[in-house]
């Protein structure tokens, strides 16, 4: 029998630490057929702890809201074959009630999450781990790069741009020095889907850059993550040192002719150093602020030279792609968003966590089916996708499919993959000026409409919800928004009044509310 316990952030949070000393004292004092093992996130954050146990009659089973008092009684049950009454959050065999969140996912990106131990690379190469590498170092580079290409794979950090393409720009530059690097700066407020997938299965991502790294012929890689992400770091950390030992990663990789070194950046949290320029800067030494573009990355990035980058999800699907083919990846997704995409359930859901779909599924599915609907009995309002520089979608709005270009035809934009849900009792023009404070405190000054014009929305903004807002105030929100995303730089600012608009738009009435009741 197998017993394993979630210790990823969200688990350990909610106390899975103690719970796993409490099984492993109970093991050490009383000799059971048990192995006692360490998981990560399975992406049920809100009945976390959750332990699972594995191996006798029952089948798999997961405990939620596990206690470190009643769950060495809940394990003699299960040795027994006795169906523990309490606490079941699902079951392979029994029917669980949480059953139809985990059916109506598709695993690609977190295949390992919640089932590997995230320390252990023997747990990952028991899953197809490094068989991908393997594969690509026999195949010519430009075969890589013609399968990801294939796959339609877009970055999934939120601009959507096709991932072969990139990587087909940096492999054509004639250089003797390339660089991968690996954009782990999350920072949108309730967005944790790159840290679930670090604390999880730090593997894949590297593996993913590996491969990407030999296709486009570089030999240097770092991986950029933000400081707060202490256990994300510290899983990095060990996989690499593991993967080296392995000949995964280093000089002549399992024998064949092509190195690769690995280098972790910390980042100190600041939001905009998820622009890729100015996270090169960052990396650098220098201050995160970012340049103009045109030159790219592909062309003059990393000090000066050719650099690819993706973000942390991107490079985690490569590997099953190299494995399974772009076909089989075709098979999720629409037609121009093939695959799946990873996103942080938070606010007013009753299934807050971290959970993977197949792109094309509407939004209204992820708010009742994976997301089991709504946690109060107030109706859903809205949900804010993309974050800070994301924008509101209306409940008018749920049928809308979940790709690219549908998102954005809502105002909104996909994003790396935030999903805050409102209910009826969400104010939608405080949420406007929380994200829009978010940003103001974020923009790194170089941008005078960035700099100046945010701040000026946020008086604004900050007037009306005090009941201190005039009519033309909305005109010069609005006017005000036209001025910053055309006067901006990245797109920290290009973005930063897509809160407002996305508001404006949908939840006009609301502004209305706060200037005409104070009359
Ligand atoms: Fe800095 Fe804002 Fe300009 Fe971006 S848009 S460079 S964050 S001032």
């Amino acid at each position: 029998i197998i017993v394993k316990v979630g210790l990823a952030s969200c688990g350990v949070a909610a106390g899975a630490q103690e719970v796993y000393l409490a099984l492993e004292q109970y093991l050490n004092a009383n000799s059971r057929p048990v192995i006692l093992k360490k998981t990560a996130c399975i992406g049920m954050c809100f009945e976390e702890p959750i332990v699972q146990f594995v191996g006798s009659e029952l089948g798999s089973i997961h405990i939620g809201k596990a206690n470190p008092e009643t769950i060495t009684h809940i394990l003699e049950d299960y040795i027994a074959g006795k169906t523990p009454a309490e606490n079941i959050i699902l079951a392979e065999k029994i029917s669980g009630k949480h059953n139809a969140l985990l059916a109506n996912q598709q695993r690609i990106v977190l295949r390992n999450c919640g089932i590997i131990d995230p320390e252990c690379i023997e747990d990952y190469e028991a899953r197809e781990g490094y068989q991908a590498l393997k594969k690509a170092l026999k195949m010519e580079r430009n075969a890589i790069i013609e399968e990801i290409k294939k796959s339609g794979l877009r970055g999934r950090g939120g601009a959507g741009f096709p991932t072969g393409l990139k990587w087909q720009l940096c492999a054509f530059e004639n250089s003797s020095k390339k660089y991968v690097i690996c954009n782990a700066d999350e920072g949108d407020p309730g967005a944790f889907m790159d840290r679930s997938t670090l604390e999880g299965d730090p593997h894949s991502v590297i593996e993913g850059m590996i491969i990407g790294a030999y296709a486009i012929g570089a030999n240097e890689g770092y991986i950029y993550c933000r400081a707060e992400y202490p256990m994300a770091l510290e899983h990095l950390k060990t996989a690499i040192s593991a993967a080296e030992k392995k000949g995964y990663l280093g000089k002549n990789i399992l024998g064949s002719s092509f190195s690769f070194a690995l280098h972790i950046k910390e980042g100190a949290g600041a939001f905009v150093c998820g622009e890729e320029t100015a996270l090169m800067q960052s990396i650098e030494g220098k201050r995160g602020m970012p340049t103009l573009r045109p030159p790219y990355p592909a062309v003059k990035g990393l000090w000066g030279k050719p650099t690819n980058i993706n973000n942390v999800e991107t490079w985690a699907n490569i590997p099953w792609i190299i494995m399974h083919g772009a076909q089989e990846f075709r098979k999720y997704g629409t037609e121009k968003s093939p695959g799946t995409k990873v996103f942080a359930l938070a606010g007013k859901i009753a299934g807050s966590g971290l959970i993977e779909v197949p792109m094309g599924i509407p939004l209204k599915d992820i708010i009742y089916k994976v997301g089991g609907g709504m946690k109060t009995a107030n109706p859903f309002k809205a949900v804010q996708m993309g974050g800070p520089s994301g924008g509101c979608i209306p409940a008018e709005k749920l049928e809308t499919i979940v790709d690219y270009d549908s998102i954005t035809a809502t105002g909104a934009i996909m994003g790396s993959g935030g999903m805050v849900v409102m209910d009826s009792g969400t104010c939608m023009v405080d949420v406007a000026r929380f994200f829009l404070n978010f940003t103001q405190n974020e923009s790194c000054g170089k941008c005078t409409f960035c700099r100046i014009g945010t701040k000026r929305m946020l008086e604004i903004l900050t007037r009306i919800t005090e009941g201190k807002g005039e009519l033309q105030d909305l005109d010069n929100l609005e006017e005000l928004a036209e001025n910053v995303i055309k006067g901006s730089l990245c797109g920290l600012g290009q973005t930063a009044p897509d809160p407002v608009l996305t508001t404006l738009h949908y939840f006009r009435d609301e502004y209305l509310a706060h200037i005409v009741d104070k009359h």
